[in-house]
């Protein structure tokens, strides 16, 4: 696969090995709430069945205060057959008003990163910690992460990724249960949860449009779940 170029630190769809996935094309609207994947079937039903009931409960969470400043809950978005799962920290003032997480201009940077190894937005899946928007993008707080958590865990449950990633440092600290700097959790893959799911952390592309000279880390984290998601298995 190639390097990333310097200045860009993210190379273009199409510009690199792999080729972007043929779904970049679709549109938002496609992804919100996906079709059930394969032929159906009972257990099929019973699992999309799950997802509804998991998604209007948090669409009417009122289990942390930050409810009442919401514009609408933030539940996630993807395949619910994905095999990456992304995982940020808490709907900004975009996503709040559209429903969708990672819709800003982060969003579109970590739409970039995807299509740079092969990935459209509509073939992982995307959710935040919190599910609620913190006034003024503040940091999310550990009473608000804690009345929250359960409905991650669920997502995490219902999709069972083989890989997850981490972005940003509170993803990474929540997901990991540590406090160490960010730039101490990425470059290795971590396991998560029971099913000691492999995880690896990456910089929140909000800080890359901030540092765009740390792309090239962030481009060296994707090549990492490339490679893994190329395995046999995953
Ligand atoms: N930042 C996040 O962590 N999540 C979003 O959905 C948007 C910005």
């Amino acid at each position: 696969m190639a390097e990333s170029p310097v200045e860009t630190g993210i190379p273009a769809a199409g510009a690199s090995e792999p080729p972007a996935a043929d779904g970049g094309a679709a549109t938002r609207e496609t992804v919100a709430e996906p079709a059930p994947a394969g032929g159906g079937g009972a257990a099929e039903a019973e699992h999309e069945a799950e997802w509804t009931a998991l998604r209007r409960e948090v669409d009417q969470c009122t289990a942390c205060p930050l409810y009442q400043t919401r514009t609408q809950a933030v539940f996630g978005v993807g395949s619910h057959d994905a095999s990456l799962m992304i995982v940020g920290e808490a709907p900004g003032a975009d996503e709040d008003r559209l429903g969708e997480p990672f819709v800003g201009r982060a969003g579109r940077l970590l739409d970039e990163m995807l299509r740079a190894i092969g990935l459209a937005r509509e073939q992982v899946y995307i959710t935040n910690i919190l599910k609620s928007r913190p006034p003024n993008n503040r940091d999310p707080r550990p009473e608000e992460i804690a009345a929250c958590e359960g409905y991650l865990r669920r997502q995490i449950e219902l999709i069972a990724p083989s890989i997850m990633l981490a972005v940003g440092r509170v993803s990474a600290q929540y997901l990991l249960d540590s406090d160490r700097p960010l730039g101490r959790l990425r470059g290795r893959w971590h396991e998560y949860g029971p099913r000691r799911t492999a995880l690896l952390v990456t910089y929140h592309p909000a800080y890359l449009l901030r540092r765009p000279v740390e792309k090239r880390k962030a481009w060296a984290d994707l090549k990492q779940v490339h490679g893994r998601l190329r395995e046999p298995g995953s």
